[in-house]
């Protein structure tokens, strides 16, 4: 425990890293807290990244992050790959705990995100890391000539499938609907593929395998009717839900969980307290919209500070 910093940021997605770079521009010597293994957030499990304005190529999603880390620290943030563990934010100064320290805080940028949603179905915890997956770019590797299978029907599930023909000699696509909520350009790249197969109107009912997976039982949507797929991997790719745990019994969530804050400001229920990105957005979820609200936090921060002054 040691002096109290004018913000601390918690999260290190476009959102942290990008209230980061606003807040250290604007001099207030941003501690960003990144996590220990989860630093750069969701996009540093994607491949190419083709919709972020300004690379007209594409960009990895890694090497996104990491230049948007090189970013705030080069204005000055000073960035720790440490874990949050608990946060006291209705204290004053707030106080935010990791492993490591414990850090207070005159203001706290919330930017925390979102978390890959379970199947919550019978064999997927046990055989998590057996050949259950939640991240084609960590794991695809491990499945060459194999045939495997993705779960969903979103942009998620179309560029995970589309990404894992690289190494499996089968993709099954797997979608509880029989239309896509895909967009048109993922939906018709993953159409297109001749290694991926739609298995449409069907849900998971269990992950079989003694040591790793070898099957999945479905259950037809229409007519309840179940069937085996025999594979050797399987990838969640069903959405995300707001990583919450650590604020959800100090600020005020929607009935989705998401953080509430009075829009257009990034102002939470509690003072001093902004939130940004996933943790707030349901609607549009993208790296560019996250980037957005983190500017956004940070400019109410700034202006915040200079009204305290
Ligand atoms: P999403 O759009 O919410 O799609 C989730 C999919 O999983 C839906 O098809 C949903 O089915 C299905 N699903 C949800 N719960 C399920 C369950 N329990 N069992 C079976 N299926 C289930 O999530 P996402 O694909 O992760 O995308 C999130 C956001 O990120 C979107 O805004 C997307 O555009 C964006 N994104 C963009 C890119 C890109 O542009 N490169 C890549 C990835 C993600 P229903 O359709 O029936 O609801």
């Amino acid at each position: 425990m040691s002096d109290v910093h004018k913000v601390v940021i918690v999260g290190s997605g476009p959102a942290g890293y990008t209230a980061a770079i606003y807040t250290a521009r604007a001099g207030l010597q941003p501690v960003v807290l990144a996590g220990e293994v989860t630093a750069g957030g969701a996009l540093m499990n994607t491949t190419e990244v083709e919709n972020y304005p300004g690379f007209p190529e594409g960009i990895m999603g890694p090497d996104l992050m990491t230049n948007m880390a090189a970013q705030a620290e080069r204005f000055g943030a000073d960035i720790r790959y440490e874990d949050v563990t608990s946060m006291d934010l209705k204290a004053s100064p707030k106080v935010v705990s990791t492993d490591d320290d414990t850090y207070l805080a005159d203001y706290v940028i919330v930017a925390t995100g979102s978390q890959y949603r379970h199947l919550n179905v019978e064999g997927e915890e046990r055989l998590a890391g057996h050949g259950v997956s939640y991240c084609a770019t960590c794991d695809g590797f491990f499945f060459k000539d194999q045939e495997i299978a993705v779960i969903g029907g979103g942009d998620s599930a179309m560029e995970e499938a589309t990404f894992l023909t690289k190494f499996a000699s089968k993709v099954y696509v797997i979608h509880r609907r029989d239309e896509l909520r895909a967009s048109k350009v993922m939906a018709e790249r993953a159409h297109s593929n001749d290694k991926i197969e739609f298995v449409w109107n069907s849900v998971v009912e269990e992950v079989n395998g003694d040591k790793a997976v070898e099957s999945l039982t479905l259950k037809s949507t229409v007519d309840g009717s179940l069937s085996q797929l025999p594979v050797s991997g399987v990838f969640v790719a069903i959405g995300h839900d707001p990583r919450t745990s650590l604020v959800k019994t100090q600020l005020d969530l929607d009935t989705a969980g998401y953080i509430v804050v009075d829009e257009p400001s990034t102002r939470t229920s509690l003072d001093h307290v902004y939130a940004c990105g996933d943790v707030v957005d349901h609607t549009y979820r993208q790296a560019i919209t996250a980037a957005g609200s983190g500017c956004r936090a940070a400019l109410d921060v700034t202006k915040a500070l200079e009204a305290d002054a």
